[in-house]
């Protein structure tokens, strides 16, 4: 059974973009459909998420934090441990082999903080692509490391200089590329968003979280999770986590969004718990908007969680009582960040640090024979000189 239809989840997603984009999208829709049921498209997904990422990852019962929490047992989902560092490297290997099979050889890529223009540019190194990402300037200045690192993957850092100079700019710019040079270029998009077939397609590829972590569980406790907690940005996370359990009723389903400082406008990017039905970037969605209908600025001291819209399908589980969104604040997530590297020796990245603070409550208001499973999106190594700083200026 598919929830979308002609792309829209109930009234959310679609396809809002100008004529020119349509009929591009378009193709990359049908060559989707077309190799999504493809054997040997997905062999060699397969074999990529296998011998390069190193999936499957663990399933990792975390003893120690199940028993500071005093309640349910907390599984961590180690996407940590992929190469790379994070989940993102599951979604640009699909792309990446969708792109080849289009014949195209020049790929492009927006990026916020740097993490999903590093894994286009990995996986673009691999497959000998040109591979062009789009930044804000602003954006450049703070992740000096990031465009460093896909430069060394032999990717072009482009800088955008309009407007705020941030992530929404310079996914404007990669959309204008795009229109332009569409007979050679393929758009890689790193989150469940933008307009159809991207939430559709994203959510594929990064499905394979859920999918193990269905046959890990039933090996290590013979039945399924009861709750399934994610941290959500553009939310493919915890798409792909959830979505292989949407048609089974009893496990519950709990997104956890950035509440920053605070649940004022501004501070936070709270887009499900806070936002309304609105357009962003081609689709339609829960988006930040203000009294005169314009994108809010956004704060999360994750920078991969800081997005004023949120995938279409997020939206509609919200309406539909599928699946819960919450909220963990900064100092919480920086808790949580602590708590994990000290009792386990993993140091989460900042965005799952906000999911890993939320299971931690969740666990101590539930009996011991609950069992919860959290996305550990990604590894802290790219947070801990932001976080070091922190602590030599006493933010922390
Ligand atoms: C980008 C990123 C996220 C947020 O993106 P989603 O599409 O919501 O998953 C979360 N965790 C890590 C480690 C990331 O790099």
């Amino acid at each position: 059974m598919s929830l979308c239809k002609n792309g829209f989840y109930g009234e959310f997603g679609g396809r809002f973009v100008p004529p020119e984009l349509d009929g591009v999208l378009e193709e990359v829709k049908e060559a989707f459909e077309k190799y999504r049921n493809d054997p040997e498209f997905m062999a060699e997904l397969k074999y990529y998420h296998q011998q390069y990422v190193g999936r499957p990852n663990p399933l990792y019962f975390a003893e120690k934090l199940t028993n500071k929490a005093g309640g349910a047992k907390i599984y961590l989902k180690r996407e940590d441990l992929n190469h790379t560092g994070a989940h993102k490297i599951n979604n640009t290997l699909g792309q990446v082999l969708l792109a080849k099979r289009l014949g195209k050889k020049r790929v492009i890529a927006e990026t916020g903080a740097g993490q999903h223009g590093v894994a286009t540019a990995t996986a673009c190194a691999l497959f000998d692509m040109e591979c062009i990402v789009y930044m804000g300037e602003m954006d450049i200045e703070r992740q000096r490391l990031n465009v460093f690192r896909m430069e060394l993957l032999g990717a072009k850092v482009i800088s955008v200089t309009d407007g705020l100079k941030t992530l929404k700019e310079a996914v404007d710019a990669a959309l204008n590329d795009l229109i332009e040079n569409y007979k050679t270029t393929y758009y890689m998009l790193g989150s469940a968003v933008g307009p159809d077939p991207y939430p559709a397609m994203v959510k594929a590829f990064q499905s394979v979280i859920g999918m193990e972590v269905r046959e890990q569980m039933q090996k290590a406790e013979g039945s399924l999770p009861d709750y399934l907690v994610a941290c959500v940005g553009g939310g493919s996370n915890a798409i792909g986590l959830f979505s292989p359990f949407y048609e089974d009723k009893d496990v519950k389903m709990i997104g956890v969004e950035p509440a920053g400082k605070g649940l004022v406008p501004g501070m936070h990017a709270a887009s499900l718990t806070l936002g309304r039905p609105g357009i962003i970037h081609g689709f339609k969605c829960y988006v930040l908007l203000d009294e005169a209908d314009e994108i809010m600025p956004v704060h999360s001291i994750s920078a991969g969680l800081d997005y004023p819209g949120v995938g279409p399908e997020h939206s509609f589980y919200k309406d539909s009582g599928r699946a819960e969104y919450v909220t963990i604040t900064d100092a919480e997530a920086l808790d949580a960040f602590f708590e994990l590297s000290k009792v386990e020796g993993i140091i989460p990245a900042l965005e799952s640090a906000h999911a890993v603070a939320y299971a931690i409550k969740l666990a101590g208001e539930l009996p011991p024979d609950k069992k919860i499973v959290v996305n550990l999106s990604g590894r802290g190594d790219k947070d801990v000189a932001q976080v070091c700083d922190m602590m030599a200026k006493q933010q922390v």
